[in-house]
């Protein structure tokens, strides 16, 4: 499988270069050049396997060609095996019809430790193989950052440079980063938003002497390789409930659409999914494209949701490469009006097509809170703040006669006691190989949002690092 860039000026790439690179060198995303098709037959065959075998099928033709391909079935079995949850993605069943999918049973309870886990040790394969190393970028809302650290502490080929908007994280987030005893761990509290965090890390990848001398890449949501094994969840969860005769609706907390661009992903490749509801908080620039047909800036607000307090939903972009035919530079263009006037249509045509597959719904603090009281009061589940948007929205906009509708729970109620508490009154407990994180000691770097200074503290970092 070869991978092609969303703003079609950057050089195709394997599986493995594209793993590497990140962020494709014209500013684009890569995504393969062909979206893989499974049959009913071999979606059917799907039903009873272990995790780690679903993904090694799911996963299989996106590898193809690369030095990772016969490592990835062991790297999975591996990365797996440190979920705390026998089915490692199980699905709780909360109403008639309405299911959660828990995916916070990884190392540091969001389901974004699904794909870091893996992509951490693909990292480790093709670096090994090429005998490089790298520096690894990343701006966090919160639970990226706490994935990505536990995914790359102590591997020996790789710095990582964390950002993320300080004051802005909850504290069981940030301790979770900040606590990692790992030298080739740096974490950098950003005096802005997650944005701001965001704009600094494209601007670090756009800074051609600054990358050349660090060796870049990210592994935010827009490496495709996160994308790839995120959507073995969602065939694992429609599989469950009848896949390929019964089709399904996925609800998803959203915040940069790496999540939900993954079930479009898993429905691409022939999994029958009627459709995704994508929730918001206050910051719902993705409900105010679907309701009006204009994607437009607001500046960011601080919620009870902070890993979704995002404006700029950079996996997005691939989604509109679909909708514009694949036309990376119509779609350049797209994108470069957007930057410059915070505004932008991509005309009626793909609005509608986007509207055929995608609702968008938003939940403001005081809902999510009242949301999170009733589930508690009517089921006894206690769900953290995205995931009862994710579900909330869900209710509001699928009426589960028309088939089963599966909220994406996307982390465990203890990274965001103080919300739950408010709530329900009851503080959920972290798990018991977490209990101690209030009594580690934090390492952590506090700087300006300013880019001279940040790429500053990286290169003497590194220079230090390279000299230990
Ligand atoms: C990252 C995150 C989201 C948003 O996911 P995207 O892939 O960025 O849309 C939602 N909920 C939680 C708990 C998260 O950590």
């Amino acid at each position: 499988m070869k991978y092609v860039s969303t703003r079609g000026r950057a050089p195709v790439l394997s599986f493995d270069d594209a793993l590497l690179a990140g962020l494709a060198a014209d500013g684009g995303l890569y995504v393969p050049e062909a979206w893989p098709q499974l049959s009913k037959a071999e979606i059917q065959a799907l039903r009873g396997i272990s995790y780690d075998e679903l993904t090694a099928r799911v996963c299989r033709p996106f590898l193809s060609g690369g030095a990772t391909e016969a490592a990835f079935p062991d790297l999975a079995r591996d990365a797996f095996s440190r979920f705390d949850h026998p089915a490692v993605a199980p699905l709780r069943q909360i109403g008639p019809g309405l299911w959660l999918l828990e995916l916070f049973h990884g190392p540091t309870l969001s389901f974004k430790d699904y794909a870091l886990q893996l992509v951490g040790r693909l990292f480790d394969t093709v670096l090994a193989e090429r005998d490089r190393r790298v520096t690894v970028i990343g701006a966090t809302s919160g639970d990226t950052g706490s994935a990505a650290i536990e995914a790359l502490k102590d591997r020996e080929r790789i710095e990582a440079f964390i950002l993320h908007p300080k004051g802005r994280v909850s504290e069981v987030q940030r301790r979770q980063m900040t606590t990692v005893a790992a030298n080739n761990i740096h974490n950098v509290a950003v005096e802005g938003t997650f944005d701001d965090c965001q704009d600094l890390v494209k601007a670090m990848f756009n800074d051609a002497q600054f990358r050349a001398r660090t060796d870049l890449t990210a592994v935010n949501s827009i490496n495709w390789a996160r994308v790839m094994v995120q959507v073995v969840y969602y065939f694992a969860a429609a599989v469950a409930l009848g896949a390929p005769q019964q089709p399904v609706t996925f609800a998803v907390p959203t915040g940069n659409f790496g999540n939900v661009l993954a079930g479009w992903v898993a429905r691409r490749m022939g999994l029958p999914v009627t459709g995704f509801v994508v929730a918001s908080n206050r910051n719902d620039i993705l409900t105010r494209f679907y309701s009006e047909g204009e994607m437009r800036l607001q500046p960011v607000q601080p919620t009870l949701s902070p890993s979704m307090d995002i404006q700029i939903s950079s996996n997005f972009e691939r989604l509109l490469f679909e909708l514009y035919g694949r036309r990376g530079e119509l779609l350049a263009r797209a994108m470069d009006r957007f930057r410059k006037r915070g505004r932008v249509r991509f005309g009626a045509e793909r609005w509608r097509r986007f509207h055929k597959l995608f609702t968008g719904h938003a939940l403001d603090d005081a809902e999510t809170v009242a949301v999170i009281r009733q589930i508690y009061e009517t089921t006894g589940e206690l769900l953290d703040p995205h995931t009862a948007i994710g579900l909330a929205a869900g209710i509001a906009r699928h009426d589960v006669r028309k088939g089963p509708l599966i909220a994406v729970a996307t982390a465990h109620p203890a990274k965001f006691p103080d919300a739950v508490e408010k709530a329900t009154g009851i503080r959920p407990r972290l798990p018991s190989r977490l209990a101690d994180l209030y009594a580690r000691e934090e390492r952590l770097t506090t700087l300006p949002n300013e880019l001279g200074r940040i790429e500053d503290f990286i290169v003497h970092r590194l220079n230090e690092r390279a000299a230990a």
